[in-house]
């Protein structure tokens, strides 16, 4: 099938600019996150290269074709530190982005220099295969999160790796390619797939935005604002599972309320800003003290609660008790103002057999108080197979 080349080059270039329209509008609409405003600019870059190689004509060879090459070059290696952006990654380097762009120059003007239609064309596959194998490897390093958006994404670029692979080699092997801008056979291919690739990778970076908001959102909903731990509701969700799970399993499940001591006090002598860094100690010290699987909870103003998966009381005391002495090692000494230094004082319950969570709860509060009543800053562990009554 023949193609008019000058038209395919024109329309890539229209439907460039109107992804890179389509970006600008994601960045105006999420302007806090990475990455959207490098992506906006690598597809206006993209566009005014494909626009230089359209009107190569009219232009010279080294305006149009070797400049076209070098824009497309420069907006995949802004796209690339989007992405870096965009998954929390350090940024690309200027140095690196410097020395990659005068790369992209050289061999360029080297292929210009040779007046060699494959050579450029060679030249031009290195690179895609270079920055699109570069985003692919970004893509796909990552484990955390929502990532349907991001793989699909990915799993463009991978193809671009792919297509480019065999591009430069048929660049080698192909006589019709001596021709420049050809007007059959791969290179018009070559141009279809680019469009297709511009399309599919700006509304993965549309899905990537709001698979990302998603994600924001339901931490949003489930963590508590002030010390990024789990709320009540979402405790209550992911806690029922758990005692569900460990009933068909058989293993111990623990878990631990603990309340900080003279809170009140706290506020009232340092102020309430003091009161909220000590309520952001705890749970930095709680979460070293936890392992990952354990869920952490607000459970109220300065009183938390953790649940252990396959965990005993006894276990769990020696848990609790690392928590509670590092804790008071991370408070430090009394603060002048202060009759006596910042603790914690933890009640423990282990789910016995068809006990709901409720009870479970009720039981360690329990005896969390009989840890106030018996000095503060200690555990004890909640003894009675009996309902505590509310
Ligand atoms: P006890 O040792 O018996 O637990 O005494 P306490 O003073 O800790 O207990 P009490 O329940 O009387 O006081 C809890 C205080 O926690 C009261 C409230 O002002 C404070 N508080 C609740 N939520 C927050 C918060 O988000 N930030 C700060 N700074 N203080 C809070
Ligand atoms: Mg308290
Ligand atoms: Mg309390």
């Amino acid at each position: 099938m023949a193609f008019d080349i000058r038209s395919l080059l024109v329309a890539t270039a229209l439907v460039c600019a109107v992804c890179a329209a389509a970006r600008f509008l994601l960045w105006r609409m999420h302007p806090a996150m990475p990455g959207l405003l490098h992506w906006a600019w690598a597809g206006v870059v993209a566009t005014g290269g494909l626009l230089l190689i359209a009107f190569h004509e009219q232009l010279p060879e080294i305006l149009s074709l070797s400049a076209g090459q070098v824009l497309v070059a420069i907006a995949l290696a802004v796209a690339w530190d989007g992405f870096r952006r965009f998954l929390g990654r350090p940024p690309v380097t200027l140095a690196r982005l410097g020395g990659l762009v005068a790369g992209v120059v050289v061999l360029v003007a080297l292929a210009h220099g040779a007046q060699s239609v494959p050579m450029r064309s060679l030249v031009n596959a290195a690179i895609m295969v270079l920055l699109s194998g570069a985003i692919t490897w970004e893509i796909f390093r990552v484990t955390a999160g929502r990532t349907l958006a991001l793989r699909a994404t990915g799993v463009i670029y991978g193809l671009n790796t792919v297509f480019f692979v065999v591009r430069g080699v048929s660049s080698l092997t192909d006589t019709a390619e001596a021709v420049p801008l050809v007007s059959a056979g791969f290179y018009a291919f070559t141009l279809l797939w680019g469009l297709c690739v511009m399309l599919g990778v700006t509304l993965g970076m549309v899905l990537m935005a709001s698979e990302r908001l998603q994600d924001e959102l339901d931490h949003q909903i489930s963590r508590d604002p002030l010390t990024g731990t789990l709320n009540r509701r979402a405790f209550a969700s992911l806690a029922e599972r758990e005692v569900a799970r460990t009933r068909r399993s058989g293993q111990p499940l623990a878990l631990l309320m603990m309340d900080l001591d003279h809170f009140k006090q706290i506020n009232d002598r340092l102020g309430h800003a003091a009161g909220d860094h000590y309520l952001q100690l705890f749970v930095s010290v709680a979460a070293n003290a936890l392992r990952a699987e354990d869920l952490l909870c607000r459970f109220g103003g300065e009183e938390f609660v953790a649940l252990l998966p396959n965990t005993s009381a006894d276990a769990a005391l020696v848990v609790a008790n690392r928590l509670r002495t590092a804790f008071a090692e991370a408070a430090g000494p009394a603060p002048a103002t202060l009759p006596t230094c910042v603790t914690v004082s933890i009640g423990i319950s282990e789910m016995k057999t068809t006990e709901p969570l409720e009870n479970m709860l009720r039981r360690a509060d329990h005896a969390m108080y009989q840890a106030k009543h018996n000095g503060r800053n200690r555990c004890e562990v909640a003894a009675a197979l009996v309902p505590v009554p509310s």
